[in-house]
C-alpha cells in the first residue's frame, strides 16, 4: 500500500505538487492522468525516490522512504518503474538485463536469476529475443523487456510513467496487454498514461492532475461520463 501525505514538491520558485494525499490499496490500479506539466512524472518519481519532497510523507506498507544508502536500493526494488525511454543497458543480452538487478541487489544467485528471468520474458511473451541485445528489438519488445526487469526484483509495486508514449501505434497494445495482465494478477499500479482505453479497461480508479494538484479521482465509469470538474471536462474534450 501506497500512502502519500501532505505531498509538496517545489523546483525553484516552482510550486509543482501541491498537498498531495493519495493512497493506492495493495492490489489496486490507479491511473494518473492530467494535462502535460501537471505533475504526474513528478509525483512517480517522488514515490521510489527519483525526487525528494519539500514536505509531507510517502510510506510504502507503513515504513516511510529511506532516503539513502542500502534501504534506498532495497525500495527502488520493492517499487519497479517504467519509463517512455525503456532504460535498458545497451551493452548486455535482454537476459542480462532482466537478471542483472536480482544478482547484484538482492544477491540471488546467477543461475536462479537467469532461470526465473526467463520465466518473466515468457511471461512477456519475448523468451526468444533473451539472447539478442536491446537495440535488435523493436519498441515494444524493449518496453516488455524493461517491464520484465522490474519485475525481476519482485517489486511490491510498478510505477509507470507514460510507457507506451514512445512506441509506434502498432506496439502499443502489445505493452498495455502485459500491464493489464499484470494489473488482474493483483498487482499494485500506478500508471500515468494518455490510453484512455486502458484506464477504462483496468484501472480501479482514475486520478485526474492539474497544476500540480490532485482535482478529482473516482472510478473510471464515473470519472469519463461524469467528470465533476471544468478542468477535467476540459481535459477529457480534448484527449477523448
Ligand atoms: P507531461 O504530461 O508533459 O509528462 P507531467 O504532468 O509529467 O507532464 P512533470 O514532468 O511532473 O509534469 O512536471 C511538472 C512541472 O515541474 C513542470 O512545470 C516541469 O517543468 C517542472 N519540472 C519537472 N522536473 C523538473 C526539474 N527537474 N527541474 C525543474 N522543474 C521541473
Ligand atoms: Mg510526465
Amino acid at each position: 500500500m501506497i500512502e502519500v501525505l501532505g505531498a509538496n514538491k517545489y523546483f525553484g520558485e516552482a510550486h509543482v505538487l501541491r498537498d498531495i494525499d493519495l493512497t493506492v490499496e495493495s492490489g489496486e490500479v490507479v491511473v494518473v492522468v492530467g494535462p502535460s506539466g501537471s505533475g504526474k512524472s513528478t509525483l512517480c518519481r517522488t514515490i521510489n525516490r527519483l525526487e525528494s519532497l519539500s514536505s509531507g510523507e510517502i510510506r510504502i506498507d507503513g515504513a516511510p522512504l529511506p532516503s539513502e544508502g542500502k534501504a534506498l536500493a532495497r525500495l527502488r526494488a520493492q517499487v519497479g518503474m517504467v519509463f517512455q525511454s525503456f532504460n535498458l543497458f545497451g551493452h548486455r543480452t535482454i537476459l542480462d538485463n532482466v537478471a542483472l538487478g536480482p544478482v547484484h541487489v538482492t544477491k540471488v544467485q546467477k543461475a536462479r536469476a537467469r532461470k526465473d528471468g526467463l520465466e518473466l520474458l515468457e511471461r512477456v511473451g519475448i523468451a526468444d529475443q533473451a539472447d539478442k541485445y536491446p537495440a535488435q528489438l523493436s519498441g515494444g519488445q524493449q518496453q516488455r523487456a524493461a517491464i520484465a526487469r522490474a519485475l525481476a526484483m519482485r517489486p511490491k509495486v510498478m510505477l509507470f510513467d507514460e510507457p507506451t508514449s514512445a512506441l509506434d501505434p502498432e506496439m502499443v497494445n502489445e505493452v498495455l496487454d502485459v500491464m493489464t495482465e499484470l494489473a488482474r494478477e493483483g498487482m499494485t499500479m500506478v500508471v500515468v498514461t494518455h490510453e484512455m482505453g486502458f484506464a477504462r479497461r483496468a484501472a480501479n480508479r482514475v486520478v485526474f492532475m492539474d497544476a500540480g494538484q490532485i482535482v478529482e479521482q473516482d472510478t473510471p465509469d464515473a470519472f469519463f461520463t461524469r467528470p465533476s470538474s471544468d478542468r477535467a471536462r476540459d481535459f477529457l474534450s480534448k484527449v477523448l
